[in-house]
């Protein structure tokens, strides 16, 4: 861990950005935890310096929290020459709990994640609540935030009630080629190659596959999808589970499991920009150090079996005290930007037990 990448942060007050702020307060709880000297920063407001820092990553949790006051079906570009429904209202699991809503809730932990690695992330919808664009709009959004890679997070459904047949996650990739040259370039080589590092984040998370539906080892090719076929930067369009299936669905409803599929989404996105050409450093002021953070801890914490018990055991937690020491327990080589990471997620799935 490095001591440069822990700040000290103020925390937010205000109820909008409250859950921003829980992360900021909890960074300088990680880093007293591991006794890291704490760099004193008074107007510390810009992202943590981490291995994603001057990286842009684009999420568009899939839907949206209402249409009211918007027609689904007007028609809009399918990026193939024709037309397609502007937007559908998404899937309910089996357990109850909305698409949009499963999509949001992930989408919100992916976010905390990547921002603890440093990521710049734009978001394609602003709420869970309210309209969040068409389909071809949110990929014109996409194109405009120029970002290194755009996910899009479903889920799925095949049937009305339950479906024990049929589970697992695919991602859908453009069949070839698309009409834009861009689109059809980018799509093929980066797109594919972000497609395949997810595919792979995911059955290292001890994912399984979709056994449905064509796939072919986690991957489907099709040609419908709007957010892939207008989308200029590499895009990544996960379905995450069938939400038909009675054990998908109930993983991706709850705290545990929809922290590991956040933590496997978060690796994914990680592992591909490993690989993709990274901008140009970022010249740093007189004095400061450079954090040369190891991003690696957040991969080696991906799999359910680590991650899933301590987040339920810090989710139980009745005091500050009872969760550092959960943490502490851990092991000191835990870096501050992973235990502020899952504290986030802790705290954005179970409301924020703990004093802060
Ligand atoms: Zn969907």
């Amino acid at each position: 861990m490095s001591a440069a990448s822990v700040r000290r942060v103020r925390t937010h007050g205000g109820s909008v950005r409250r859950w921003i702020g829980v992360g900021a307060a909890l960074a300088v709880t990680a880093g007293t935890l591991v006794a890291a000297p704490v760099a004193a920063e008074p107007n510390s407001e810009a992202p943590a310096a981490g291995s994603l820092t001057g990286r842009t990553v684009f999420l568009d949790p899939g839907h949206q929290g209402s249409a009211d006051g918007n027609r689904l079906t007007k028609q809009v570009p399918d990026g193939r020459g024709g037309t397609k429904d502007c937007q559908t209202t998404g899937a309910t699991a089996v357990t109850g709990k909305k698409e949009h809503t499963i999509n949001w809730d992930i989408a919100q932990l992916v976010k905390a994640g990547l921002e603890s690695q440093g990521a710049r992330v734009v978001m394609s919808r602003a709420d869970d609540t309210g309209w969040g664009g068409c389909v071809d709009e949110r990929a014109e959004a996409a194109n405009r935030s120029k970002a290194d890679v755009a996910v899009s997070l479903h889920a799925d459904s095949t049937s009305v009630g339950a479906d024990r047949g049929k589970s697992g996650f695919h991602m859908i990739v453009p069949s070839l080629p698309v009409p834009d040259a861009t689109v059809a370039s980018v799509q093929a080589g980066n797109g594919r190659k972000a497609s395949e590092a997810m595919r792979d984040a995911f059955k290292r998370a001890g994912f399984k596959p979709a056994n449905y539906a064509g796939v072919k080892d986690g991957i489907q090719t099709r040609s419908d999808i709007a957010a892939v076929n207008l989308t200029r930067v590499p895009a990544v369009f996960v379905e995450m589970g069938n939400l038909s299936n009675p054990e998908d669905a109930k993983n991706l409803s709850e705290a545990k499991g929809s922290s590991a599929y956040a933590l496997a989404i978060t690796n994914g996105i990680k592992s591909y920009l490993a690989t993709a050409p990274a901008p140009a450093p970022v010249p740093l002021a007189p004095g400061e150090a450079d954090p040369q953070v190891d991003g690696s801890e957040l991969e080696d914490l991906a799999a359910l079996a680590a991650v899933g018990p301590l987040i339920e055991e810090l989710a139980g937690a009745t005091s500050l005290e009872e969760a550092q020491a959960l943490l502490l327990a851990q092991g000191a080589d835990v870096s501050a930007q992973v235990l502020k990471a899952m504290l986030a997620v802790v705290y954005t799935l179970f409301g924020g037990k703990l004093p802060i």
